[in-house]
């Protein structure tokens, strides 16, 4: 068998992975880069963030010349759009593709070796690779893991066939005629709207009282309105039960039983951290419930065994993994580094879409101390002029009363997830609101309805 030693082995080339093999490259560490999936990204460029936001991208143009058929907007009329789907695919892998081929362009000019193939772990320290080329055994001082996350499947709704999770959502030949999606978090929400937006008739059973339940109700009411607008139909407190004949049996909030028509059950109940079938339990690392437990610097509980991303724990975010990678990757090279966010802002890409950033008004329930604004896009001239200021979207600004320290940011709306850096700014760099009321915000921006929020907080907004 082959034999490898390296000064840092790193398991997995999803956005933690691979950024802390660029990282650990730009750094002079000797890298080797190990990862058995369909491409270079991991989930987030294969089959998740970019994938997804492509297909949400391509409903999006649709539903605009299906509204411009249907009777006209904004004075222009069209014909009715026709979709080939397997078209948009093709063009959403071709997206894929060129990002695939340029995270290995970016490797490689890191001098990062990686390897195509399955890492399975005999001890902590000591992995065997299946490659094509057959078995490679690789020992490193430092090793990083990086395995992600997998979808959760319901065991009375097994994936196959018809039953789909946000994988083969995304590779679909055609629109279903009718899809029902299972558990309503962001990723059932996003790719229900796309759907929706496609065409589709589509219902939504979510065993909560609300859709996205994580965030708070303010933020997600708009959202509810798209749905309810755009005939979704939505079954909370519901529970899903087996499919079969095109028909998924669910049990509704009143304990009714209810067949739902289905051409397609997308389940997205949620994500887990990939830790079975790799010798995770070889490597004597400690778990926190389902994840590998980190400390502030991400390390394991085993000497020089890192881990980042997903398999860390919540939030599952890309952007959350790629920071940890960085982290490990300079604390390896000797710096003195710790993984200690302010906040790590979240976005649900669905329509309107929605940003929460540090403290959301749960988080101060009951506390008197703290100062909520909001400031509405409707009275914002650039919300108006791309017709994103009629659904009900908003910013909000929480801060302290005391030193009006801002506490977090959310805002729903059209296009807020271009926001979403700029909350996490003020939040990380631990802002006042006098510095956001003093910041000359461009004009027309929807980021001025950040600036207003802020100079309500302080009593005098200008255009409400
Ligand atoms: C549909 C969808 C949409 C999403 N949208 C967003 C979004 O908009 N924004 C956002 O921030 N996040 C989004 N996410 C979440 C995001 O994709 C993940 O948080 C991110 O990919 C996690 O990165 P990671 O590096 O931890 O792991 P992953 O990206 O899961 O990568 C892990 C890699 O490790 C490889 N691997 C695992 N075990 C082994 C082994 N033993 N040997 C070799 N290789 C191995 C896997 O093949 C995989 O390539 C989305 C996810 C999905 C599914």
């Amino acid at each position: 068998m082959q034999q490898l030693k390296t000064k840092v082995l790193i398991i997995g080339a999803g956005t933690g992975g691979y950024v802390a093999g660029i990282r650990c490259g730009q750094l002079g560490l000797d890298t080797v880069l190990v990862d058995g999936g369909d491409g270079l990204g991991g989930t987030c460029l294969n089959v998740g963030c970019i994938p997804s936001k492509a297909i949400i991208h391509a409903a999006g143009k649709f539903e605009t010349v299906a509204k411009a058929a249907g009777g006209g907007t904004l004075g222009i009329t069209a014909a009715a759009p026709v979709i080939d789907l397997k078209q948009t695919v093709e063009w959403k892998d071709g997206i894929v593709r060129k990002l695939n081929a340029g995270v290995a362009a970016l490797l490689k000019k890191a001098k990062v070796k990686v390897i195509k193939g399955w890492a399975e772990f005999a001890d902590a320290k000591t992995c065997v690779v299946k490659t094509e080329d057959g078995e490679i055994r690789i020992t490193a001082e430092h090793v990083v893991l990086a395995t992600g996350s997998e979808p959760v499947e319901l065991p009375f709704l097994p994936f196959g066939g018809d039953v789909i999770s946000s994988t083969e959502a995304l590779s679909l030949s055609d629109v279903p005629k009718k899809l029902v999606v299972v558990g309503g978090g962001y990723i059932g929400l996003e790719l229900g709207i796309a759907f929706r937006k496609l065409g589709a008739e589509v219902a939504i059973v979510e065993m909560a009282e609300r859709i996205l339940p994580l965030y708070d109700k303010a933020l997600t009411d708009p959202v509810a309105k798209w749905l309810e607008k755009h005939g979704v139909e939505l079954h909370l407190g519901a529970r899903a039960g087996g499919f079969g004949d095109g028909k998924l049996s669910i049990t509704t909030r009143d304990g009714e039983p209810l067949q739902l028509d289905a051409d397609k059950v997308l389940v997205t109940v949620g994500r887990r951290p990939r830790t079975q079938g790799w010798g995770l339990e070889n490597m004597g690392v400690a778990m926190a419930g389902p994840f590998v437990k980190i400390d502030n610097r991400c390390a394991t509980s085993m000497k020089n065994v890192w881990a980042v991303g997903d398999l860390t724990g919540e939030p599952m975010l890309a952007h959350k993994g790629s920071a940890q990678g960085e982290v490990v990757a300079e604390i390896i090279a000797g710096r003195d580094r710790v993984f200690d966010p302010v906040t790590i802002a979240a976005v649900c890409f669905t329509e309107p879409e929605i940003v929460s950033a540090g403290l959301g008004p749960n988080d101060v329930a009951g506390r008197d101390d703290v100062i909520q604004s909001v400031f509405p896009f409707a009275a914002i001239g650039r919300a108006l002029a791309i017709e994103a200021g009629e659904d009900g979207g908003f910013v909000r600004v929480l801060a302290s009363k005391a030193d009006h320290r801002i506490l977090g940011v959310q805002a729903v709306g059209q296009h807020v997830s271009e926001l979403s850096n700029s909350f996490a700014q003020m939040l990380e760099m631990g802002a006042v609101l006098e510095d956001v009321a003093g910041t000359i915000h461009v004009h027309p921006t929807l980021g001025e309805a950040f600036h207003e929020a802020s100079l309500r907080a302080l009593g005098h907004a200008i255009h409400i």
